[in-house]
C-alpha cells in the first residue's frame, strides 16, 4: 500500500478497497520501522493523523468525495500547526507549540488530508543539504551516506523512501526543486504569491513559497489544488483564480516552445548530468516540442545577489527570536542585553548566525547602496532577463542542479561551495516565477533532475509538460533500495 501515489490512492478509498485508517496505520508502521534511518521527521501527530483518517472515511461514507479528502500527507516543520510543535529545525523553537495552523495547513485539512507529521529541514530553512538541522542531518534514501538535499530534505527523503505519497515543502532558493533532484521526485515552487505564506515561518519573505513534494506531476497537481489561493491573511498574496491542475496534465505538447539557455551548460555542470538533460530534450522533442536556444546573460550574477538579499531579509525576520517575544530563552540573564545575546547565541546555530550577520551588515548604514541596493538591481535584471525570453518561448529548461547530492559533511567547512550548488534554482525566485524538478536518470546511482521554468501563473503548464514525459519515461517511478 505504500507504493501507492496520491492519485492511486484517491482511487482505492473512492472504490473502497481500504479506508483512509488502514492506509494510515500501514504508513505510521512503515515511519516507525524505516526513519530511524533517515531522521525524516522532527514531530510524529499518530493520534491526529487517525484522528483525521476516520473522519476522512466519514465524510466518504456520507458520499463525499475529494482527491484529497483521506490522503495521508506530512508538513515541513516551518507551517504552524495549532498545539503541536512548530520548530523550523532550530533549537530556539524546540518548545514552541503554535497557536494557530498555517492557511496551507487549514486548506489541506479542510481537503481532507491526514497529517503524519512534521517533516526535518535545514534550521530557519537555510541551507541545501539538511544538515543545519538542530535535530540532525536527514539521510538520501538512495544512498545513506549523503545528503538529501535541502531545506526540504525532510519531506523529500519521506516522500521518496515511500513513508507517504506526498509532503508540503518551502522554496526559498530552491528547497523544493533541489531536494525532489536529489532524492528521485517532482516537486513545483509555485508562482510568488500563489501558496499563502501566513504560518509559514519566514526566511526571506520576498522569495519565499510553498509548494509540493510528491513522485509524480500528477500528484504535484493534487496537492497544489489544495494549497493554492488567494489569502486576504497574506498581503503578497494573488487574487488569480486558481486552475483545475489535473484537467490541464494531458494537453499535446505539439508546438511548445522549450528555450534552452546557454549559460546553463558551462564549466560546473557535471557533463554527465549534462547528457541526461540532452536525453530529456530529445524525449520532449519526439512529443512535439521545439528546442531553441536562448540566453539569460545576468544568471552569472544571481548567486552574489540572492545571497544578499535573503540574509538580509532573514536579518530582520529572526530578530523576534530574542527569547523575549518569540523562543528559547537563555537560564538566568544577568541583565537585558545577556538575556538577547544569550538567547540568540544558544537557540541559533552557526549557519543562521553567519547569516544573520551578513544581512545585518548588507543593510548597515554604511553599506547599503554598495551590497543591499545593488543586488536589487540585479534581482531586477534577472527578472527581465526572464521576461526577454519569455516573448520567445513557452517553458524554459535545463538542470536542477549542477552535481548529484554530496556525501555528508563533504561542504561542513565551506559554506560558500554549498551556496554555488543553487545557481541553476535561485533565478525563478529572485523573478517570483514558478519552476518544477522532475526525474530524469542517474549519475552513480545518485538520481538527477531536470528543471521547467514558465512564466507568472503559469504552473498548470509545467505540471502538464512533466505529466507528459513521465508518461513516457520511467525514472520517477523508481525506487531506493531497501525502501
Ligand atoms: N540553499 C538556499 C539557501 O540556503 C535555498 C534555501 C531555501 O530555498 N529555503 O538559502
Amino acid at each position: 500500500m505504500h507504493q501507492l501515489t496520491l492519485a492511486e490512492i484517491a482511487r482505492g478509498l473512492a472504490d473502497k478497497k481500504f479506508s483512509s485508517e488502514e492506509l494510515t496505520k500501514v504508513l505510521l508502521a512503515r515511519i516507525a520501522q524505516l526513519d530511524p534511518q533517515l531522521n525524516s521527521f522532527i514531530s510524529l501527530t499518530e493520534e491526529l493523523a487517525l484522528e483525521q483518517a476516520k473522519a476522512a472515511d466519514a465524510r466518504r461514507a456520507n458520499g463525499e468525495s475529494g482527491a484529497l479528502l483521506g490522503a495521508p500527507i506530512a508538513h515541513k516543520d516551518l507551517f504552524c500547526t495549532q498545539g503541536i510543535r512548530t520548530s523550523c529545525g532550530s533549537k530556539m523553537l524546540d518548545n514552541f507549540k503554535a497557536p494557530y495552523d498555517a492557511t496551507v495547513v487549514s486548506k489541506l485539512a479542510a481537503a481532507g488530508t491526514v497529517t503524519l507529521g512534521k517533516t526535518n529541514m535545514d534550521e530557519f530553512a537555510m541551507g541545501s543539504a539538511n544538515e543545519s538541522s538542530w535535530y540532525g542531518a536527514v539521510k538520501n534514501p538512495w544512498n545513506l551516506e549523503h545528503v538529501p538535499g535541502g531545506s526540504s530534505g525532510g519531506s523529500a527523503a519521506a516522500v521518496a523512501a515511500r513513508l507517504l505519497p506526498a509532503a508540503t515543502a518551502t522554496d526559498t532558493g530552491g528547497s523544493i526543486r533541489q531536494p525532489a533532484a536529489f532524492t528521485n521526485l517532482t516537486g513545483l515552487k509555485p508562482t510568488y504569491g500563489r501558496v499563502s505564506r501566513w504560518g509559514m515561518i519566514a526566511y526571506a519573505s520576498s522569495l519565499d513559497q510553498g509548494g509540493p513534494l510528491a513522485r509524480t506531476a500528477e500528484d504535484c497537481a493534487i496537492l497544489l489544488q489544495g494549497m493554492a489561493g488567494f489569502d486576504p491573511n497574506d498581503s503578497t498574496s494573488i487574487d488569480e483564480p486558481v486552475p483545475d491542475y489535473a484537467a490541464g496534465l494531458n494537453g499535446s505538447l505539439q508546438g511548445l516552445r522549450i528555450g534552452v539557455p546557454k549559460e546553463y551548460f558551462g564549466a560546473g555542470l557535471d557533463p554527465r548530468i549534462a547528457d541526461l538533460i540532452q536525453n530529456s530534450i530529445k524525449e520532449l522533442q519526439k512529443l512535439g516540442a521545439v528546442i531553441k536556444e536562448i540566453s539569460l546573460p545576468n544568471m552569472q550574477h544571481a548567486i552574489p545577489a540572492y545571497y544578499v538579499i535573503a540574509p538580509a531579509e532573514a536579518s530582520s525576520n529572526l530578530s523576534r527570536f530574542d527569547g523575549v517575544r518569540f523562543g528559547h530563552r537563555c537560564e538566568d540573564p544577568k541583565n537585558l542585553e545577556d538575556l538577547y545575546k544569550r538567547s540568540r547565541g544558544e537557540g541559533f546555530g552557526a549557519e543562521v548566525q553567519r547569516r544573520i550577520m551578513v544581512g545585518a551588515y548588507a543593510l548597515s548604514a554604511g553599506y547599503y547602496d554598495a551590497y543591499y541596493l545593488k543586488a536589487q538591481k540585479i534581482r531586477r535584471l534577472v527578472k527581465n532577463d526572464f521576461m526577454a525570453a519569455f516573448n520567445e518561448v513557452d517553458i524554459i529548461l535545463g538542470p536542477t542542479t549542477p552535481n548529484p547530492a554530496w556525501k555528508l559533511g563533504a561542504k561542513n567547512s565551506d559554506p560558500v561551495a554549498a551556496y554555488l550548488e543553487d545557481v541553476y534554482t535561485i533565478t525563478a525566485n529572485l523573478a517570483g516565477l514558478p519552476g518544477l524538478s522532475m526525474p530524469a536518470g542517474f549519475v552513480d546511482g545518485l538520481p538527477v533532475g531536470v528543471q521547467l521554468l514558465a512564466p507568472y501563473f503559469q504552473e498548470g503548464r509545467l505540471l502538464n509538460v512533466a505529466h507528459q514525459y513521465q508518461l513516457n519515461t520511467d525514472w520517477h517511478t523508481r525506487t531506493p533500495t531497501g525502501f
